[in-house]
């Protein structure tokens, strides 16, 4: 492949600046919805926030939907994207393939509904309907507008099975129990695993990938007597326990033993530091939370002595979406805690 078909792939040709950057690293990326012949556009429908960008968004403006909703218009607006500037993280869409260039190797047809996985962060998006719909005050945005993919974009499928706002939000997060899962096989026999922020959408399905995985102790780490009992009776976990993950000491004194596998899924900041004191010697922290903090990790299990192996969560692994709709159509479990986030 030459420089120039590589460039093209990733979307480099639709960087406006800095110029030379790849799109995920953009200021600015060129949403013009007229598609290059390798290129598929998208006519969206609905658009998944991710979940720690949607949390800053409505701390930072007291709740009030109006001005959250100002505020991601003024974002995709202004970046051709929606690129949230204080988190970095974006989300994901789904859509209908409205044209797909001639040199387009997606696999992808006029009509099919579809999800994007590939993280909005680098999707050139145009919005056209003033986001009139959406009252500001949930993760997913019904929407209307146009998005690109590039010849190097991933998209799924939507299965005929399950409502669009359920397939949304497990295709959000699909990259955590398959790296869940990754991570708990090459652990040695029956490793013990703590999740943190367990009862939410990727905490529930990276229980569930773990089990899967013959994971031994299971923990799941929630904010509070209310979601305990949620993953209680969900029975995704051996051991519930309530703990604040951003109180590192919390965290430990709640796990007890430490574990071999810690899974952040949490969407606030400084959870850092309680995985990582939670988790033993040898063993190896996941974050897959975006609100995680590259120097605190680190520079924090230096601080406690810790070897550990921290490893981000990359929100792409093969078969990811597949292996995430499968837990959720299997587990009961899975399916009580993600209904209620996506009916609100
Ligand atoms: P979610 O469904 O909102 O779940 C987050 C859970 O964490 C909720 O149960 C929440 O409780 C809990 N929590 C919040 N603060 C806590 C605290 N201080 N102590 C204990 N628990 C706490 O979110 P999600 O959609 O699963 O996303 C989780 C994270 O994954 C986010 O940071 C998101 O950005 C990230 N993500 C990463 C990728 C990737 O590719 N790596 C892709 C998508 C999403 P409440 O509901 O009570 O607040």
């Amino acid at each position: 492949m030459t420089t120039s078909t590589l460039q093209r792939s990733l979307g480099v040709h639709r960087v406006l600046e800095p110029a030379g950057v790849l799109p995920q690293a953009a200021q600015r990326l060129d949403a013009d919805p007229a598609i290059g012949p390798d290129e598929v556009r998208i006519a969206v429908q609905r658009i998944n926030l991710d979940a720690a960008s949607y949390r800053q968004l409505t701390e930072e403006h007291g709740g009030d939907g109006d001005r959250v909703r100002a505020a991601v218009l003024e974002i995709v607006e202004s970046r051709g994207k929606m690129h949230n500037p204080v988190t970095g993280s974006g989300g994901m869409l789904i859509g209908v393939v409205d044209e797909v260039g001639p040199d387009s190797p997606l696999g992808l047809r006029p009509g099919q509904r579809v999800a994007t996985l590939v993280s909005l962060t680098l999707t050139p998006l145009r919005i056209t309907d003033g986001l009139a719909r959406w009252d500001g005050r949930s993760e997913q945005v019904p929407a209307a507008g146009t998005a690109v993919l590039f010849a190097r974009s991933i998209a799924a499928v939507l299965p005929d099975d399950l409502p669009q706002e359920v397939a949304l939000a497990v295709l959000d997060v699909c990259g955590a129990p398959a790296a869940t899962e990754r991570v708990v096989r090459r652990a040695g026999h029956r490793p013990s695993v703590a999740v943190l922020g367990a009862a939410g959408k990727s905490g529930s399905l990276s229980l569930a990938a773990a089990r899967d995985a013959r994971a031994g102790r299971l923990i799941g780490v929630v904010r509070n007597g209310q979601e305990a009992d949620a993953l209680r009776s969900a029975g995704l976990a051996d051991e519930v326990v309530v703990a604040d993950a951003t109180d590192p000491l919390a965290v430990a004194a709640a796990v007890g033993r430490c574990v071999d596998v810690t899974v952040v899924c949490v969407d606030v900041p400084g959870a850092e530091h309680g995985a990582v004191l939670t988790t033993a010697d040898g063993g190896t922290v996941l974050f897959f939370s975006m609100a995680t903090s590259f120097s605190a990790a680190a520079l924090g299990a230096e601080g406690m002595a810790s070897d550990v192996t921290m490893l981000v969560g990359n929100g792409y692994t093969p078969g990811h979406a597949a292996l995430a709709l499968d837990l959720y159509r299997r587990s009961r479990g899975v399916r009580a805690l993600i209904e209620p986030r996506v009916r609100g």
